[in-house]
């Protein structure tokens, strides 16, 4: 149980691949799995002077995910290099954005015990994914597999706007039927589709100012999410009522121990020396193309609830079960 003098925050980085049929910046196929390192090109293995080139259909999936998260689509914005050195980055900088995403100021509605609530979206952005690395069992070293390097992501940054452990599940179980119902992505939460950076803090009740941050990356299980949440929310009263402060630092949680432990201390905007993507034009948008892709989506959960409500006579409950899953709610 949480100590009830304290208040949990919680905000959530949501990263999506995308399922355009190609990658992100090159006409390599864009699928889960198969033999490593079989779809590649120089341009997703970092090869000097390789050029990218931006997938078109990467904007309109992410110019969707915006319109259906309620989200203003900006006409002009452009990819940055986010740089830094890791053995799943070839090039040692990931195209990303920066300070002109191409979605803003959106929010999706969650349901909890005190009723509707509304969770704000600060951005939504596109980047491309990183290598995976396989760590071996016998200890022969990493296996580093490119295929899915350059595959196009959103990453859907929320305002640290939940309150609770269920808040949060709550909030990622939406985002995923939202992004299933428009047709964007598979969100297989196994393979890695839908995963999320957790961050979260606690403050005292009536407490106007945030408490400081930890982050845990990489989250791939609605239940692990909750478990490191409440463990991380825990530990950090803890060391509160014991006098201590906490530091920002990046976590890992381990799912055996179900104990968060540090990881790094975490790294500012500052140490990626983000600087415009020379290699790519900007990104603008027509009104009329947004407004295309607008009434090209389809019904979304939300207005569905409310019509199999009315036209029904089904409970909330009932509502929500048929139409959480897009597969279940066409039958
Ligand atoms: P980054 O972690 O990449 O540096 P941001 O500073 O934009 O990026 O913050 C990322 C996430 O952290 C957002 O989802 C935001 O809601 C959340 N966040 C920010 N401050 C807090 C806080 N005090 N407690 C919990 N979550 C927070
Ligand atoms: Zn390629
Ligand atoms: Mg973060």
């Amino acid at each position: 149980m949480i100590n009830e003098n304290y208040e949990v925050v919680v905000g959530l980085e949501v990263h999506c691949e995308l399922s355009t049929k190609t990658k992100a910046f090159c006409s390599c196929e864009n699928k889960f799995g198969g033999t490593p390192n079989t779809r590649v090109c120089p341009i997703c293995l970092g090869m000097p002077g390789a050029l990218p080139k931006l997938n078109e259909n990467v904007v309109k999936y992410a110019v969707k995910a915006g319109l259906a998260t309620n989200c203003s689509i900006a006409e002009k914005s452009k990819n940055d290099r986010k740089n830094y050195f890791y053995p799943d980055l070839p090039k040692s900088y990931q195209i990303s954005q920066f300070d002109e995403p191409l979605c803003n100021h959106g929010y999706v509605t969650i349901e909890t015990p005190e009723g509707e609530k509304k969770i704000n979206i600060l951005r939504i952005h596109i980047e491309e994914d990183a290598a995976n690395l396989n760590h071996d069992n016998f200890g022969r070293g990493t296996f580093v597999d490119f295929n899915r390097s350059g595959v196009p992501l959103i990453e859907i940054v929320s305002e640290p706007d939940m309150r609770s452990s269920g808040e949060a599940d709550a909030y990622i179980r939406k985002i995923k039927s939202i992004l299933e119902y428009i047709e964007v992505s598979d969100c297989k939460m196994e393979q890695g589709s839908l995963r999320a950076d957790v961050n979260v803090s606690v403050r005292k009740k009536g407490s106007k100012e945030f408490g400081t941050r930890t982050e845990m990356k990489n989250m791939s299980s609605f239940r692990s999410i909750v478990r490191a949440i409440d463990y991380e929310a825990e530990r950090q009263i803890a060391e509160l009522e014991a006098g201590g402060t906490i530091s920002q630092d990046t976590m890992r949680f381990d799912e055996v121990s179900g104990k968060t432990s540090v990881m790094r201390s975490k790294e500012n905007a500052d140490d990626y020396r983000y600087f415009p993507e020379p290699d790519l034009v900007g990104i603008k948008l027509s009104k009329e193309y947004v407004e295309e892709l607008r009434n090209s989506l389809p019904e979304l959960p939300e207005s569905r609830i409310k019509r199999y409500m009315a036209d029904y006579d089904l409970s909330l409950k009932a509502a929500k079960f048929v139409t959480d899953s897009k597969y279940y709610s066409k039958l």
